[in-house]
């Protein structure tokens, strides 16, 4: 992993800086934020030319594009992008596509905390650090032999669904599991999905104040989920096998949504708690975090899984949210990371944000 000495000592030579990041996921909504904060924008991009798409976007397209064969490659020419006084700034797809081994050895400042991503991909640790820290998550099951009620499969990593399934039995599970990829099986609980974006800034003192720094709420969405959320339409999952149709969890989109306001107290303490923790575990994440959430009936929310970097659902708030206009009107989660980035600057701070 690359040391926080080395990154300091790169940081020590920067000085006009730049916001670069993989065009993908979150892209549009980063590069705009970042321009909106005044700084210069770099997309990496695999092929011979730039993704044309962003010609249909002005206000989002990167100042530069840096063309790569591979995302592999990223690895090898970080300096041409220390050159350029680059600040990368992570989302799924970057650290899916580099794979998090090659993210952590990227010698590139880089926003937030990197040690994060070995208690969020491993998703033991994942639960030992969000239990831990008091947040009520599905039921575990050890064993495929423990199965006793409907159960949710997925493999470790963010895949954005892929592969997930739900399975009743053992012998359901075994029918559907894929070999040789370390999984999970949760209880499947039933109930509403939240997404909620956090932004939990080390810098700030004003606000919802954490022992250290202060928590945001920028904005609330439920993912369209491709053929899950529309197949009950056609009847029971069992008689539809039959024809060889299987609820995949596949993210196609996202939905926004506002909570009841009566659970806006829980949603901030189950943040404050998993940022605290974090503190305590491994000095803390920084920036965007969702905590992927399902409310009962009895409304409890069960987390089942916690994203520590900006998330595609946050791209449905480019121009705020109905929590973050209460704070600043128009603020983006993409805003929010270059407004931090900026105020890290001037404060001579970027040390603690960045790493
Ligand atoms: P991501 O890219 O967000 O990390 P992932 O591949 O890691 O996705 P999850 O987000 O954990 O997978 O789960 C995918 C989807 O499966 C969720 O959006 C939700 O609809 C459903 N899901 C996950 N866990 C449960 C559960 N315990 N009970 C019911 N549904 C669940």
């Amino acid at each position: 992993m690359v040391t926080r000495n080395e990154i300091l000592g790169i940081l020590g030579d920067y000085r006009d800086l730049a916001v670069v990041t993989v065009c993908s996921h979150s892209s549009l909504q980063l590069f705009h934020g970042a321009r909106q904060e005044g700084f210069r924008t770099i997309g990496i991009a695999v092929g011979n030319k730039p993704p044309k798409f962003y010609d249909a976007f002005p206000r989002a397209k990167p100042d530069e594009f840096f063309l790569v064969d591979s995302y592999d490659e990223i690895l090898d020419r970080a300096d041409e992008l220390v050159a350029k006084n680059a600040v990368a700034v992570p989302h799924g797809s970057f650290v899916e596509y580099m794979g998090a081994k090659n993210f952590l050895k990227l010698r590139l400042p880089t926003f937030g905390n990197r040690r994060v991503l070995s208690w969020e991909s491993d998703r033991e640790k994942q639960r030992e650090w969000l239990e831990g820290a008091g947040v009520d998550m599905p039921k575990r099951f050890r064993r495929p032999s423990d199965i006793d009620r409907p159960v949710f499969v997925k493999y470790y990593g963010a895949k954005g669904g892929k592969g997930a399934f739900i399975a009743k039995t053992e012998k359901e599970f075994r029918a559907a599991i894929k070999p040789g990829q370390k999984y999970t099986i949760q209880e499947y609980v039933v109930g509403t999905r939240y997404y909620v974006h956090y932004f939990y800034s080390p810098l700030l003192e004003d606000g919802y104040r954490l022992s250290r720094g202060s928590l945001e709420m920028l904005g609330i969405d439920r993912r369209d989920e491709a053929n899950i959320d529309e197949m009950y339409k056609l009847g029971a999952q069992e008689s539809l096998r039959e024809y060889g149709l299987y609820p995949t969890f596949v993210v196609t989109g996202n939905v926004p949504v506002v909570l009841r306001e009566s659970l806006l107290p829980t949603a901030f303490e189950m943040g404050e708690r998993v940022v605290e923790a974090s503190l305590d575990l491994f000095g803390g994440m920084v920036g965007p975090f969702c905590l992927e959430t399902i409310v009962t009936d009895r409304l409890r929310f069960k987390v089942f899984e916690i994203s520590t970097r900006i998330v595609a659902g946050t791209n449905l708030f480019i121009s705020g949210s109905p929590y973050s206009d209460l704070r600043e009107a128009g603020m983006s989660t993409g805003r929010r990371i270059a407004r931090e980035i900026r105020l890290a600057q001037k404060e001579d701070r970027l040390g603690e944000i960045l790493s």
